[in-house]
């Protein structure tokens, strides 16, 4: 058996009885604690599914696609290990099964493995095996890998991560890994019960392929007493102390919170024989604001996906991080823009709403309602932000409104429009291939000084992440410039446009980039603070 090097510990994170519990806060979460307490720590999330990743995935079966500086598209809980730890994911952060199986079947053509017969035990379970060990390469070591396994226990398909899981706590030994095992426990309303029986039978499930969880975290809409704990710790073999409560709590940022009141850190601590102890005041602080704002802001969200909201998670949790450095609450509109066909409905729709923003997305579906949507904020001077697709929107809307291009569209939407203000990059051009090939990861971008923008970010050159096909088209800048629209960022090595704004309006500013990848719980994204703050002060005003 190969050693691994025992200086770094794991913690494996799997889900029991159903999916959607929050393994990716949890071990986020975990994450935090150590962080907090000076140990060098990151998360990498397997996923059993088969695509390579999960780009080509529609939102409403994956939530939202993570994009990283270097380009990877990537599970939504990337964005969760990113705000919380507050340390840039790289492709090595999230591998799928699809990832693992092309690799062993690659290496099986070019004949590595000549002679043997190739087999999921033992050459898929190795190459899960290197790739959790991997995040270890030069020049950074971690004192702690925290691993995510998607799905639930018991599937057939994240059975070999299950098995790879076994041999590595083998190879590491006791004091170097733990499992923690999330579940639910369903509130039986008719007999007032919370029952414990769905947890015994995914613990039963956990042993059957070898592996014993350590740490048992349940999820639960009610308080756990202690003859339930006692209950699941004696059928799952665990001590009552490893049986933690995961109550629903008001935001997601106050589960490190309550994992502390119940001594996870330390419970973590002994286990890994770890000696520091985390700091939790910033977070304190950050509750203690998030929970007493002063003010209270209505923003409309226009977009394609809007009943479900984790198609824009990261976009939510950057209006969480700026209304706290803005002392505000935000409340989310939700806005399908089909119906907007006209100024009055928009003003119907949009009436006692205090900043408009219009969500990246792709297809026609909703697009004259969105352009619809950025007139209705630009004439009646609402704050606006488009990100993506939106800024995409906001200068086909300036093209016909304010240039009179009137029939100016996006070549997404229409094909043979006269006025293509929005067009494929010619490098997207020949692309055939569905997956990987946009404009992906990050990208440096100079703004202009005195512009909102600049006022923003306080620097000139600047790095944002990137998913699209779609640029403005240079054809028309010269129109649209002098015509007021002011292009306040641009990519000067690809020469394409990557921020505009417009003067004579309380806050009119989109990026072709998606801020929202990078805001943090402790960094608030400028653009998003920027925004939240003008929207304040609409309101006040
Ligand atoms: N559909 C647009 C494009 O591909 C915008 C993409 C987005 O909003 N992420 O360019």
């Amino acid at each position: 058996m190969k050693k691994t090097s025992i200086d770094t510990k794991y913690v494996f994170v799997l889900g029991g009885v159903m999916s959607g519990l929050g393994k990716g806060i949890a071990a986020s979460s975990i994450g935090y604690l150590l962080k907090q307490a000076d140990v060098n720590v990151t998360i990498l999330k397997l996923d059993p599914y088969l695509n390579v990743d999960p780009g080509t995935m529609n939102p409403y079966q994956h939530g939202e696609v993570f994009v990283l500086d270097d380009g990877s598209e990537t599970d939504l809980d990337l964005g969760h290990y990113e705000r919380f730890i507050d340390v840039n994911m790289t492709k090595k952060n999230n591998a799928t099964s699809g990832q693992i199986y092309s690799t062993v079947l690659e290496r099986e053509r070019k004949g590595e493995y000549l002679g043997e017969t190739v087999q999921v035990i033992p050459h898929v379970t190795d190459e899960i095996k290197t790739r959790i060990k991997a995040l270890n390469s030069n020049p950074t070591k971690y004192d702690v890998i925290i691993c995510e396994v998607g799905g639930t226990v018991g599937d057939i398909e994240s059975l070999p991560f299950m098995e790879a899981i076994r041999q590595l706590s083998l190879e590491v030994g006791y004091h170097n890994h733990m499992i923690v095992h999330v579940t639910l426990l369903p509130y039986i309303k008719a007999s007032g019960e919370l029952k414990s029986k769905p947890t015994q039978h995914s613990v039963m499930k956990l042993r059957e392929i070898g592996l014993t969880p350590d740490m048992i975290l349940c999820r639960s809409e009610k308080l756990i007493e202690q003859a339930v704990r006692e209950k699941i710790a004696l059928f799952c073999n665990v001590s009552p102390d490893y049986v933690i409560e995961g109550i629903d709590v008001p935001s997601i940022y106050e589960v490190p919170l309550a994992m502390y009141k119940q001594n996870v850190g330390q419970l973590i601590k002994e286990r890994l024989k770890i000696s520091k102890s985390p700091r939790l005041d910033n977070l304190k602080k950050f509750i203690h604001n998030y929970k007493n704002p002063k003010h209270d802001i209505s923003i409309a969200l226009c977009g394609k996906y809007t009943e479900l909201i984790d198609s824009y998670k990261s976009v939510m949790e950057a209006f969480v991080h700026a209304g706290v450095e803005n002392n505000a609450r935000v409340n989310v509109k939700w806005v399908q823009t089909e119906k907007i066909k006209n100024q009055e409905i928009a003003q119907m729709i949009f009436s006692g709403v205090n900043g408009i923003l219009i969500l990246p997305g792709f297809g026609s579906r909703g697009s004259e309602g969105k352009i619809q949507s950025v007139r209705y904020a630009r004439e009646n001077l609402i704050p606006f932000f488009g990100i993506c697709l939106g800024l995409q929107c906001a200068v086909i809307e300036f093209a016909r409104n304010v240039c009179g291009l009137v029939s100016a569209n996006s070549t997404e939407f229409d094909k043979k429009t006269p006025f293509p203000v929005i067009d494929l990059m010619e490098s997207q051009r020949a692309i055939k291939i569905k997956g990987g090939t946009m404009r992906l990861g990050a990208y440096d971008c100079k703004l202009k000084t005195k512009t909102k923008m600049y006022a923003a970010y306080r620097k000139k050159i600047i790095s944002e992440r990137h998913r699209h096909r779609y640029e403005v088209n240079n054809r028309y800048r010269k129109r649209l410039e002098n015509n007021g629209l002011i292009f306040s960022g641009v990519n000067q090595d690809l020469n394409v446009v990557e921020a505009i704004e417009i003067k004579h309006h309380p806050w009119f500013v989109a990026g072709q980039f998606h801020p929202e990848l990078k805001s943090r719980v402790n960094r608030a994204h400028p653009l998003f603070r920027e925004f939240v703050k003008a929207s304040v002060k609409q309101k006040n005003e």
